[in-house]
């Protein structure tokens, strides 16, 4: 039977397994189960007041046409502001490009450098967009392997070693998710001064968690390294820090070389971000930061909690979660693979957590946690899946 025909890209597109997770928690509460969902990876809080009000001003004021495809400009010199603020770097705000969330400056960065005949080297365990976006686009997917016994940061001796002639873009993401790893300075300058041997290679540093660091660390950006800037895409946004996963808004620093690149690809693809969400973020960058701040806290307590017991649980290792709000636990001592795990607990101890595999196949093992969820759900969580694996 002839039928529509589909692009063979199509095919090599993946999927965010988180989605999928979040879909199957909220059929089985459907049905009446009780889930606990430590599987989605949003904030628990809601917007700041002050942010939802200035959005709401926004379309009150008659902001309601489109905005210049970057962004527009208060709010791009609020975030270069920001950046000097958190980082101690000079941004020409003509560099920020603001888009509808984290995702399109991945998508975005891959399409530039993605084709057939390239290859583009990403963190795995890793956010699996990377993967999917880069089979997507044509070219070879090089994995970084992300392993326990370096805290999931990444080598950069490893990566040097791997970079060939048709390497065109390095993907790296610190804090990490699913991971909650977070690479160490030494290592980053390692990098950097390799890189100076390889003058072909793009670097997109995905700093998405750079507000979510625990124990007394501080964010390093690569946005700190000048010998870099000129072939550097530096993503950062909204989702996490404010908790505002809903309003699709981000934005990245391009090298001058990209941005009028990345500027059409904007035009072609959504024309600007909504306008209110602009004026939103605003708001965040310029307004108080203390909820934004008050979040981290409480991140950092549940960190302790749910590290804690999962360390308790039979079978189970963890290592000490540095950074965004994820825990990824050993768990190949209970015998289970990461798939059957996450299958498990949320079938019969009603958790919804995320399989390590869903972020490639390094993640085999592993089991990924959210603590995106109140103590108490934590706790809850961990005594259903104690008794599961006592039993
Ligand atoms: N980068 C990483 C590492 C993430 O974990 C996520 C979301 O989970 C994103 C980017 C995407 O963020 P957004 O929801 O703003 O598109």
């Amino acid at each position: 039977m002839q039928g529509i025909k589909f692009a063979d890209s199509l095919s090599r597109l993946g999927t965010e397994s988180a989605f999928v997770v979040l879909a199957r928690a909220q059929a089985l509460a459907a049905e009446g189960e009780d889930i606990i969902n430590l599987g989605i990876g949003q904030p628990d809080f809601t917007t700041p007041e002050h942010i939802v009000e200035a959005a709401i001003k926004a379309l009150r004021d008659g902001h309601h046409g489109y905005t210049p495809a970057n962004g527009i400009p208060a709010l791009r010199e609020a975030v270069a502001a920001d950046l000097h603020r958190r980082h101690v770097v000079e941004v020409n705000p003509d560099n920020v490009v603001v888009v509808p969330g984290g995702k399109p400056t991945m998508f975005f960065a891959v399409l530039m450098f993605g084709q057939p005949g390239a290859e583009i080297m990403y963190p795995n365990p890793g956010f699996p967009i990377y993967e999917s976006v880069i089979n997507f686009s044509g070219a070879k997917a090089v994995p970084i392997a992300l392993e326990e016994k370096n805290g999931f940061a990444f080598s950069a001796e490893s990566i040097l070693a791997k970079i060939t002639d048709r390497t065109r873009l390095i993907i790296l993401n610190s804090p990490a998710n699913p991971t909650g790893g977070v690479t160490p300075k030494a290592e980053i300058d390692r990098l950097v001064a390799g890189l100076a041997e390889h003058p072909h290679v793009a670097v997109m540093s995905d700093e998405i968690y750079s507000n979510m660091l625990y124990g007394g660390r501080g964010h390093v950006s690569l946005l700190q390294y000048p010998e870099i800037r000129d072939r550097l895409i530096m993503l950062d946004g909204w989702s996490k820090t404010y908790a505002m996963t809903g309003w699709r808004l981000g934005y990245a620093v391009w090298p001058d070389s990209c941005v009028a690149h990345v500027t059409r690809l904007c035009i072609n693809d959504h024309s600007c971000v909504n306008a209110a969400a602009q004026y939103a973020g605003i708001a965040a960058l310029e307004g108080p930061q203390d909820e934004a701040r008050a979040m981290v806290t409480e991140f950092d307590a549940r960190r302790q909690v749910i590290v804690r017991g999962l360390n308790n649980l039979p079978g189970v290792t963890c290592t000490d979660a540095a950074g965004a709000f994820y825990a990824f636990p050993n768990i190949s001592g209970t015998g289970m693979s990461a798939q059957q795990a996450q299958d498990k607990f949320l079938d019969e101890a009603g958790v919804a957590t995320v399989a390590g595999t869903s972020f490639g196949a390094w993640g085999e093992g592993y089991v990924r946690f959210s603590y995106a969820n109140s103590t108490e759900n934590i706790e809850e969580a961990l005594r259903r899946i104690s008794s599961l694996l006592q039993g």
